[in-house]
């Protein structure tokens, strides 16, 4: 087993066996069917708050007949029927057919999956869920063929998903079930299923961009173990240009924050070349101010251009060694406790 990070206790105790997945313990808290939409959101947050005050102590109980993972699923079927899962809030009924944004279907494509090796060194082998489709629009996307084909890949379900992890975990090819894509947030009902069909009790990894919704914060809370999680922009007009994601920082902000509070954090600063003052400067400075010591930071250096990059001149490069120096003594200097800081690019 990789060396134990500070910030990841939780993840280590289910690794070892010593704590539960957040999915399996809400398998174990007891809820009632609701009819309205808001009906069922107030059983949520009664149900959120019983795990709270309980912890794990509900780890020794039965599962429940419809428990706290079936209101979560529930829910999730519901807003697809008006979808605001990401912070764009198409409102498009993708249970009718019509397509949001993304673009992305109400049956889940898996694009691939397989034994992750190059997660970082406290996450591998990791079982890692490839999504087609994607809430952004990258430019430099390095998985564009996957990202911005939402019809690419084979159609699964939760039970197909939680079979291959299952399979993966008991041959110990795998150690925890890493959710990616593209972005998972448009496939978050097909996740949830997932978790109610696994059998085993690897922790959750939710790898993503954090442009999820106030809605989908709630329902990952009590889902997911692990946030692998990008901050990528320090300032909106960057985030719009390369990404094409509006009220990217007011998003991202809120749901770091969010995510804290319910569970554990590695944030991934990919360095982009010329963004050091606009966009690495930034986000270590609010890390540093809101989350020093509950975040896991990765300093990345491996950017390279691809796709439409050559259209834009600040990222038509690779990063130089002198940019990425800045970032990590920004890094060094800051009061974030746990990082990683990559090879010179
Ligand atoms: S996931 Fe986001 S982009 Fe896709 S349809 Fe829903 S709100 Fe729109």
């Amino acid at each position: 087993m990789a060396e134990e990070v500070e910030a990841l206790s939780n993840y280590f105790a289910i690794l070892k066996g010593k704590a539960l997945p957040a999915f399996k313990l809400a398998r174990k808290i007891r809820c009632e069917q609701r009819g309205s939409l808001e009906e069922m959101w107030e059983e949520h947050r009664r149900a959120a708050a019983v795990i709270l005050e309980e912890g794990g102590a509900a780890a020794g109980r039965q599962d429940a007949p419809y428990s706290f993972l079936d209101l979560k699923l529930d829910i999730a079927q519901r807003l697809l029927e008006s979808c605001v899962l990401c912070e764009r809030r198409c409102r498009a009924n993708r249970k009718e057919g019509r397509l949001g944004w993304c673009r992305v279907g109400a049956q889940s494509r898996v694009a691939s999956c397989f034994e992750h090796w190059g997660e970082e060194a406290c996450l591998i082998p990791s079982g890692t869920i490839f999504f087609a489709g994607c809430n952004w629009r990258c430019c430099y996307c390095q998985n564009f063929d996957i990202s911005q084909f939402p019809q690419s890949g084979v159609a699964w379900g939760g039970k197909e998903i939680a079979g291959w992890l299952d399979r993966k975990a008991a041959s110990g090819a795998v150690i925890n079930a890493n959710f990616v894509g593209g972005d998972p947030t448009p496939n978050l009902h097909t996740i949830i299923d997932a978790a109610r069909n696994m059998k085993s009790s690897l922790p959750l990894v939710w790898n993503s961009n954090m442009y999820m919704s106030e809605e989908s914060m709630e329902l990952l809370d009590g889902l997911v173990d692990v946030y692998l999680a990008d901050f990528r922009y320090g300032n909106d007009e960057c985030a719009m240009r390369l990404s094409e994601a509006p009220n990217c920082l007011s998003t991202t902000k809120r749901n770091f924050l969010l995510a804290s509070s319910h569970a554990e954090l590695i944030v991934r600063v990919l360095v982009l070349p010329s963004h050091i003052d606009c966009c690495a400067r930034n986000i270590i400075a609010w890390l540093g101010e809101n989350l020093p010591d509950k975040a896991y930071v990765n300093l990345m250096s491996q950017y390279r251009p691809c796709y439409k990059a050559f259209g834009q001149p600040d990222i038509a490069r690779q990063l130089k060694k002198e940019e990425f120096l800045r970032a990590a003594a920004f890094l060094q200097k800051s009061r974030i406790k746990n990082y990683e800081i990559q090879g010179l690019p």
